[in-house]
């Protein structure tokens, strides 16, 4: 290593490492705005968050760090794309150069239409009042096109917006591998449907008390591995994962103490996110080298752990006796009817309330939608009609009005294009990793049936957390299981489960 290139080495990981604090900074103002803050406190806060995001925004286009990273990117140091140091270079340039593609101006635009778009689309769904809402979409999608023009892409400019999501994922694999799934899911979630079974659901809408539930899911994340020394639980309206930095973990939930799946499963689902989290190398952080791969990846963590997990019958073989300890209402619950429960199928209109099997067919509807509007084959005024059309196609269902059709997430009134597919991938990720590490360990079923969760936990941190951003997702599947990313695995699961559960 020559010294000018290591000094320019050291130069640009302090940098990195120094921007990670003002993001940490602004994580712990995040979390604290959804849990903690009193609501006088929200117009001060939005100046300091913007505050800190000019900030970063300033250090991640400096120009000092256009020279390090010109002087690195063709050196011998960044030979090895997927050695430690190639790894923060070729991620770091790829960041910088992404960043620096945009107009000040357009980053501006969209930031502001951002946020007016989530009041409007607010106001509208409130009202249910499409055309409120539509004009604020044109002009997203109008934005949206130039932000991937000026990012540049080779096939379809929605490529270059599902890049800030799921990095270096190409739209044409994505849309073979869902369209897939999609062929594979219809008939089996019309088979279920038509098998007649229905579980008795009503068993987890009883009384549950908060504090009981509070502690039963602390305990369920405790047992699955998650670090309560570095990490904490606590409420909110919309449950998400924070980070205040690498030992400081912000988990969420919100509770209803007349229903046990809505808390129970947000905090496994996002404990698997915290688990990924805190498996990261501590030293690398604020690194590349120390941060999560994609959003895609990220998913497969929390559902692996909230469903292939969590609503197995061994893992409620272990922890079913200890709910009947903290919930009275569950007594008189055999375990088959209780999980008969947790696993319910049935076609609905809202995304979030989805089972397991059809939540996907939600994602491909806004997948294929927001890929056609992208591309300009299908205009804002179209949209409510085109979401019913698909939900009658996909699901047999079509909602009554627009706020619960095409004005039920937020999403796309906050300028997040691309960003819908990475749920589903994060499902197929976790059904073809989840596949591997059982073949690899061993007895998966046997380990959770006595409540040994760490092997499982082990596995996804030698194969996955430990490595950064070392592989790219694709890459990720490619080096663990040997095949390229594909619906088989995730659905033969599903199939098998379902099947017996539902008699097919
Ligand atoms: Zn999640």
């Amino acid at each position: 290593m020559s010294a000018t290139l290591d000094a320019a080495y050291a130069s640009l990981c302090g940098h990195a490492r120094e921007t990670a604090k003002l993001a940490s900074i602004a994580g712990l103002l995040e979390w604290d705005e959804r849990t903690k803050m009193p609501p006088a406190g929200g117009e001060y806060r939005a100046e300091q968050i913007a505050y800190l995001a000019g900030e970063i925004h300033k250090r991640q286009t400096a120009p000092q760090l256009g020279e390090w990273l010109a002087q690195l990117a063709d050196s011998s140091l960044a030979a090895d794309r997927h050695s430690e140091i190639g790894t923060v270079i070729r991620q770091l340039r790829r960041q910088y150069d992404k960043k620096t593609r945009l107009p000040q101006k357009l980053v501006e635009e969209l930031s502001r239409t951002a946020v007016l778009g989530q009041q409007m689309w607010s106001e509208a769904r409130k009202a249910d009042d499409f055309s409120r809402f539509q004009p604020i979409l044109e002009k997203t999608l109008d934005l949206k096109r130039q932000e991937a023009a000026a990012l540049g892409y080779e096939e379809t400019p929605y490529d270059a917006l599902l890049d800030d999501y799921e990095p270096e994922a190409r739209t044409s694999e994505v849309r073979n591998t869902l369209a897939a799934l999609r062929d594979a899911l219809t008939p089996l979630v019309e088979q279920i449907v038509g098998s007649g079974r229905r579980p008795d659901g009503a068993i987890l809408k009883r009384e549950f008390p908060i504090a009981a539930q509070e502690a039963f899911g602390q305990q369920a994340a405790a047992a699955i591995g998650f670090d309560f020394n570095a990490g904490r639980l606590d409420v909110t309206d919309h449950p998400f994962c924070g980070s205040a930095g690498p030992r400081d973990i912000r988990l969420t939930t919100r509770y209803n103490q007349h229903d046990f799946g809505d808390a129970f499963f947000s905090i496994l689902h996002e404990a698997g996110h915290g688990l990924y989290e805190q498996g990261l190398p501590t030293e690398h952080f604020g690194l590349p080298t120390g941060e999560t791969v994609s959003l895609g990846i990220h998913e497969s963590q929390s559902r692996m752990w909230e469903n292939q997990v969590g609503r197995s019958w061994v893992f409620w073989e272990f922890m079913f006796p200890k709910a009947r300890q903290k919930f009275l209402s569950l007594g008189d619950v055999p375990l088959e009817s209780f999980y008969a429960a947790i696993n319910e199928v049935q076609p609905s209109l809202i995304r979030v309330d989805a089972d397991e099997v059809t939540y996907n067919l939600h994602i491909l509807i806004r997948f294929e939608l927001e890929l056609a509007m992208i591309e300009d084959q299908l205009q804002a005024a179209d949209l409510p009609a085109a979401w019913r059309e698909k939900y009658q196609h996909y699901l047999s269902i079509t909602p009554p009005n627009d706020a619960d059709g095409a004005l039920q997430d937020v999403h796309w009134s906050a300028g997040l294009f691309g960003y819908f597919p990475t749920y589903s991938l994060g499902n197929l990720y976790a059904g073809q990793f989840f596949e591997k590490a059982n073949a690899d360990l061993g007895d998966l079923a046997g380990q959770f049936r006595r409540g040994e969760f760490q092997p499982l936990l082990d596995w996804l941190r030698q194969n996955i957390h430990h490595h950064g951003q070392r592989w790219s997702a694709a890459e990720l599947a490619m080096n663990i299981t040997g095949k390229p990313l594909s619906h088989t695995p995730w659905f033969s699961q599903i199939q098998h489960k379902y099947s017996e559960l539902y008699g097919l």
